[in-house]
């Protein structure tokens, strides 16, 4: 299994992961499209794309190009399909977009996979925590619930906290496991599930082994600090680094799963190496809760620019409140083990950010973009 395929190749993710792969041996061949809003309209100029771009095989390509699957999967062992558009609050009104790439982008890939011949022997897709929504909480009156997405009536009234399904009173988070419902607040959570669902319909009527990896939030070196879609650590830097202050929503008190990308890239390596005939699927995270209001106050600090955090109360529509991955399954399985602490991950993060030019602060626009279509308040 030494020709690994990785779409989104030249991403965040999957940048790290290339490197990582040559360094222990494999051939990677990448097909990524270069894609503007990560990028940026030069690509010659993207980190990401130059750590990779003389050390793999090429491909300038879309995944909704059957002809470029094609092109990819001749010789190849094992697929991790990366390859996704990624915002959550962008998904909300560009919903066309994200369904064909993350949904009609994989069908094009199962198509070409079950219909022309290869030698294909696994396939490994980049699902999300977002398929869970909320995730898992517990009701003090009714045990374990999966609730719906807050609602207006309470968050503008600033309480945040979510619900019980059934009493509405305030519930307590548990990690989320991967046996807890789907129902993703997102059109991207919908894309992911979906996703997932496909190539676990399409792996076993062909015989393929499927692995799709729920990863929390990823962060680290090589993470876009172009894109104002998505990532909030690169995200924050982008704007304490153009000295604009940080809107903080709703209390600052909703926490994320942060895990590092080494962490990330040794779970998908494991996943490969690992000699398995059967499908399944993994939560990725670190294991730790970390709160935003603490992510930005210790990204303001490390860089020592006086801006103001500022919690405002704001809130967007879909989000959710808290999550943290249940890793259980993951560590059961695959043996996988998260080795870096978010104080040494972002210590790592800023150390990278220092070196980087310091990018345009196109976030005012992004949430411009959510006040027009009525979904940040
Ligand atoms: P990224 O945006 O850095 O990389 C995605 C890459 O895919 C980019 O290089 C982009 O040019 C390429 N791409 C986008 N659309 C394409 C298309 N139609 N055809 C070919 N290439 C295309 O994202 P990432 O953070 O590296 O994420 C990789 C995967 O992991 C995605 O599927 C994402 O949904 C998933 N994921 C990421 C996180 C995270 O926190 N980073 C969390 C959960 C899931």
């Amino acid at each position: 299994m030494k020709n690994i395929l990785i779409t989104g190749g030249a991403g965040f993710i999957g940048s790290n992961l290339a490197l990582k792969l040559i360094d222990q041996g494999y051939f990677v061949t990448v097909l990524d499209n270069l894609s503007e809003q990560i990028h940026g309209d030069d690509p010659d100029k993207s980190f990401t794309y130059n750590l990779i771009k003389n050390k793999v095989n090429m491909i300038v390509g879309d995944v909704n190009n059957s002809s470029d699957w094609e092109k990819v999967l001749k010789d190849c062992d094992v697929v991790v399909h990366l390859a996704a558009e990624t915002g959550t609050g962008q998904s909300m009104y560009e919903i066309d977009k994200y369904v064909a790439s993350n949904i009609g982008g994989t069908a094009k890939l199962l198509e070409s996979l079950t219909n022309k011949e290869n030698n294909v022997k696994k396939l490994i897709i980049a699902s999300s925590r977002a398929v869970y929504g909320e995730g898992k909480f517990e009701c003090r009156d009714h045990g374990i619930v999966f609730p719906e997405s807050r609602l207006e009536r309470y968050m503008s009234n600033g309480d945040y906290e979510v619900k019980c399904p059934i009493c509405f009173q305030n519930v307590k988070m548990l990690p989320t496991d991967e046996n807890s419902k789907l129902h993703p607040t997102s059109v991207y959570g919908f894309t992911k599930q979906a996703q997932e669902q496909l190539c676990m319909i399409v792996g076993k009527s062909i015989g393929l082994p499927v692995i799709a990896y729920r990863f929390q939030n990823v962060y680290g070196p090589g993470q876009s600090l172009k894109n104002p879609y998505t990532g909030i650590l690169s995200i924050f830097s982008t704007i304490i680094k153009n000295g604009n202050d940080i809107n903080i929503f709703e209390d600052g008190l909703e926490t994320r799963d942060f895990v590092y990308i080494e962490d990330i890239t040794d779970a998908i390596i494991l996943g490969i190496e690992k000699n398995e005939v059967d499908s399944y699927v993994f939560n990725v995270g670190s294991g730790e809760k970390t709160d935003v209001l603490k992510v930005a106050n210790t990204l303001k600090d490390k860089y020592g620019v006086d801006v103001k955090v500022n919690v405002s109360g704001n809130y967007r529509l879909g989000d959710i409140r808290h999550n943290l991955g249940d890793l259980n399954f993951i560590k059961e399985k695959l043996g996988y083990q998260p080795k870096i602490s978010f104080e040494k991950g972002i210590s790592n993060f800023v150390d990278w950010v220092e070196l980087q030019n310091v990018e345009k602060d196109n976030y005012i626009k992004s949430i411009q973009e959510m006040k027009e279509k009525g979904l940040y308040k």
